[in-house]
């Protein structure tokens, strides 16, 4: 995962408005209608994260419609499961460091108390 720090891609008004009637003004995450004509704000937004996917995020099959506020909680998620995704990369490949907290022991398997019918462990 590398993050781009390349700037990226501008549109010019003429070709926002393209982009708008090229995708018929739905918002492609809610499938609603964006009503831009009553101030409602939308942006063209990268499906697959720039975060995730690097310099072919600005390619156009990778770029959709969407309300702002669509956007912002797709990207809120989208930087959640990014977060988490680095924590556990980073867990599996030992970079994180040892806990500063002394370890608790782990308790001894209790023995079960009660059953329908004795349980046999297979393990
Ligand atoms: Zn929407």
């Amino acid at each position: 995962m590398t993050f781009n720090p390349a700037p990226r891609r501008k549109f010019t008004t003429l070709q926002r408005a393209a982009f708008f009637r090229d995708h018929g003004g739905i918002c492609y995450l809610c499938g609603g209608k964006i009503n831009a004509a009553a101030g409602e704000a939308w942006e063209i937004e990268h499906v697959i994260a720039r975060e995730i996917m690097g310099r072919d995020a600005d390619e156009d099959s990778n770029l959709a419609l969407a309300h702002k506020k669509c956007h912002a909680s797709k990207t809120a998620q989208d930087r959640r499961t990014i977060a988490k995704s680095n924590q556990v990369q980073a867990k599996h490949i030992g970079a994180r460091p040892p806990s500063r907290w002394p370890q608790r022991p782990k308790s001894p398997r209790r023995e079960q108390h009660s059953a329908t019918r004795p349980i046999v462990r297979t393990s």
